[in-house]
């Protein structure tokens, strides 16, 4: 039985007729941009995060950079982040024309460390843009009061997210703006690309709205230059199918994650990651891998190093690589989120951050491997995942030490 890091078969063909149908209407209706099919996703999707406003655009990266944009931050700005995200993150920072200042993350969140925030922040820093990694919600009550203290913007990166909360309260709900993917992998997946942004203040959703679409408050009137960004109406006809099944989902996402927490809890050599609370909607479920499970030659002989590790200056990465080949050797697929920090890509060279400058994120890096978690995983399919991952890990010669 092969098992896949993600899959979209099963939920298609539990959704089939609904998302059929929806997208032949919009398809007949002649009416792809704009319109009714969109206000309704907007108006549920925002209801869906306690949030007063969501703007629809056309990816996670657009939401970001609207955020920023309408925040009025530019070129001269700092904003500060951290490094072990997908690269849009601080993509979005330079888009606009600002700089995105890396702080490193907890060693057992994968969160950016709060505690390191204030000493990065000098008097060009604009704005907090922390990341609800994995799914899991930065303690967003610390955040914001470090944000008011020093009288910054805060953007949430909820793009892993959706669903999530922290203190019962949803993420995208606690910063000026909520950032949101539609990516098909997240947890909640368009039938392509699509974002949004959610935000309380009418003005700044206005200006947002504005801004996707050319800067233009009323046709062909142009107060600003912006971008054309919208969420089109065919991504909101499968959204709007989609999006009543989003806590189900999550539940879903929650209980696999707690199996791999009871089921793996005593695996040598292989770290889990911290329960996250109840407000985590596990967009993934990352182990770390520190030591080799091969180190004794009675499990096959270790691991070779990794080029990848020479070239970007990262600790060595060849335990967890070992494990994941040893994996798809067994039909259990699994990815690295992420093989190399934001700070250490050749685009970011010239911010002159060197090796060893954020050494959480760098080890993380070098050790962190996503188990495959997606509602539709069977309970057969997880069991397998378990079964290999503990005959790989416990072989007799390995507990013997
Ligand atoms: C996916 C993702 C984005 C970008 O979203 P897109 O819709 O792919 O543009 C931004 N930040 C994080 C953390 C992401 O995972």
């Amino acid at each position: 039985m092969q098992v896949p890091p993600f899959s979209l078969g099963e939920q298609l063909r539990q959704l089939g007729d609904a998302l059929d149908t929806a997208v032949l209407e919009v398809l007949r209706s002649g009416q792809y941009i704009g319109g009714a099919t969109i206000v309704r996703f907007e108006h549920d999707f925002a209801a869906s995060c306690a949030a007063p406003h969501a703007i629809g655009c056309n990816s996670g990266t657009d939401a970001l950079i609207l955020a920023l944009r309408g925040l009025g931050i530019g070129p001269g700005d700092e904003v500060i982040t951290c490094s072990f995200s997908f690269f849009a993150t601080a993509e979005a920072i330079s888009a606009v024309g600002a700089t995105p200042v890396f702080v490193d993350v907890d060693e057992d969140t994968y969160l950016i460390a709060l505690d390191r925030i204030e000493a990065a922040i000098t008097p060009a820093t604009r704005a907090l843009l922390p990341v609800h990694l994995f799914g899991q919600a930065v303690d967003m009550e610390r955040l914001c009061a470090i944000a008011a203290a020093h009288e910054l913007h805060v953007i949430e990166d909820c793009a892993q997210a959706t669903g999530a909360h922290w203190a019962g309260r949803p993420v995208g709900s606690w910063g000026d703006a909520g950032c949101f993917s539609f990516f098909p992998t997240k947890n909640l997946g368009a039938a392509g690309d699509g974002g949004a942004v959610t935000c309380r203040d009418p003005q700044l959703a206005q200006r947002l709205r504005e801004l996707a679409v050319h800067g233009m408050p009323r046709r062909y009137l142009h107060t600003a230059l912006g971008y054309n960004s919208r969420l089109d109406a065919l991504q909101a006809a499968v959204l709007n199918v989609k999006l009543p099944h989003l806590p189900g989902w999550v539940e879903r996402r929650r209980a696999i994650a707690a199996r791999y927490q009871r089921e793996l809890a005593d695996l040598p050599g292989v770290q889990l990651p911290t329960s996250g609370g109840e407000g985590h909607s596990w967009n993934q479920f990352v182990v770390r891998v520190p030591q080799c499970p091969a180190r004794s030659a009675a499990c096959g002989g270790g691991c070779t190093p990794s080029a990848d590790s020479a070239t970007f200056g990262l600790p060595e990465a060849c335990c967890r690589d070992w494990l994941k080949q040893q994996l798809q050797d067994q039909g259990v697929s699994t990815i690295i989120y992420y093989p190399i920090p934001i700070h250490r890509q050749p685009a970011y060279a010239e911010l002159g951050y060197g090796p060893g400058s954020l050494p959480v994120t760098e080890r993380l890096c070098s050790e962190v491997l996503s188990l495959p978690i997606f509602p539709e995983l069977t309970v057969e399919q997880q069991g397998q995942v378990i079964r290999v991952l503990r005959q790989l890990v416990s072989c007799p010669a390995a507990v013997a030490g």
